[in-house]
C-alpha cells in the first residue's frame, strides 16, 4: 500500500523550475530516500508534498488526502523535520515540547521521548545551548509528538559529526521498526544506502532513478 503518491509535481520560483515533473510513490512502513546535491529540489519537494508551498502542477496524496485541501486533518498524521529550523529565541527544551504538545489532540508524552533520545536532563536547557546533534534530536522529538504515521526528515544529519550521524541513523531505523513510514532527503550516498528501502535520485529538479540500493549501484 502506498501512503504517499506524487504525480507530475512541478514547482517554479519566479518562472524558474525547481521541481520538474517529479513522480513517485512511497510504500507503507518503508524508508524512502531522496538523494541529490544541494539545489536539486529536495526541500522544495518536501515543502510541496506537505502543503507548505503551493505546487504549480501535479497531484499529491498523503494517506489519500490532498494537502492542499485537507491540511488540518493531515497535520495530525504527519511529522515534519525541516532543514535548519532555528529556535534562536530564548526558549527552553521543555517549553518548546509543551508548545508542540498543545497543538495536537492525542500527543505522545514528550518526557518519554526526551528520555528515549537521551535528552531528559536537558529539559530545562535553552535550545540554543544544545549541540547540533542534540538539536537534531529535538527536531525529531518535535516531529514525533503528534505520534505520526508518516515522518518527513529533511537532511537530518547534515552538519553532524560521524558519531551523531550514526546515532541518528539508528533512530530512523527504530522509527521504521515501529511501523512508521519515513520520507527523507540526504546528499550522502552512504546514508541512503544504509537506511533506505527505495532511493530516488534527483538532480536539477528531475528524477534520474528510483530503485533499491542494489538497483541504483547497478545502474550507476
Ligand atoms: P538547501 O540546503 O535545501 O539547498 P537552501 O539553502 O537552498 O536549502 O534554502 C534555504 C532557504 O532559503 C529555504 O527557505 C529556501 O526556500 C530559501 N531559498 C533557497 N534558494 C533561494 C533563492 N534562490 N531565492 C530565495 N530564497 C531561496
Ligand atoms: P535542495 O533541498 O535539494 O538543496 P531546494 O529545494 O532547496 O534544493 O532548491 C531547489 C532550487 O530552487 C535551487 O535552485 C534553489 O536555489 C531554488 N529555491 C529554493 N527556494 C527558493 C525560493 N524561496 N525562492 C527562489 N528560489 C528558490
Amino acid at each position: 500500500m502506498n501512503v504517499i503518491e506524487v504525480n507530475n509535481l512541478v514547482k517554479k520560483y519566479n518562472g524558474i523550475t525547481a521541481v520538474n515533473d517529479v513522480s513517485f510513490a512511497v510504500q507503507k512502513g518503508s524508508i524512502f530516500g531522496m538523494l541529490g546535491p544541494n539545489g536539486a529540489g529536495k526541500s522544495t519537494t518536501i515543502e510541496c508534498i506537505i502543503g507548505l508551498k503551493k505546487r504549480d502542477n501535479g497531484e499529491v496524496r498523503i494517506l489519500g488526502l490532498d494537502p492542499k485541501l485537507d491540511n488540518r486533518k493531515l497535520y495530525d498524521m504527519i511529522g515534519v523535520q525541516l532543514q535548519e529550523t532555528s529556535y534562536q529565541d530564548k526558549i527552553k527544551v521543555y517549553e518548546l515540547c509543551e508548545l508542540f504538545e498543545s497543538m495536537y489532540e492525542n500527543p505522545l508524552d514528550y518526557k518519554s521521548l526526551l528520555e528515549r533520545f537521551g535528552l531528559i536532563e536537558k529539559s530545562k536547557s535553552y535550545v540554543s545551548q544544545l549541540s547540533g546533534g542534540q538539536r537534531q534530536k529535538i527536531a525529531i522529538i518535535l516531529a514525533l509528538i503528534s505520534n505520526p504515521k508518516i515522518i518527513f526528515l529533511d537532511e537530518l544529519t547534515t552538519g553532524l559529526d560521524p558519531k551523531s550521524r550514526r546515532e541518528m541513523w539508528e533512530c530512523v531505523k527504530e522509527l521504521r521498526n515501529e511501523g512508521r513510514t519515513i520520507f527523507m532527503t540526504t546528499h550522502y550516498m552512504e546514508e541512503a544506502a544504509y537506511l533506505c528501502d527505495q532511493i530516488c535520485i534527483i538532480d536539477e529538479g528531475k528524477i534520474a532513478t528510483i530503485d533499491t540500493i542494489d538497483g541504483v549501484i547497478e545502474h550507476a
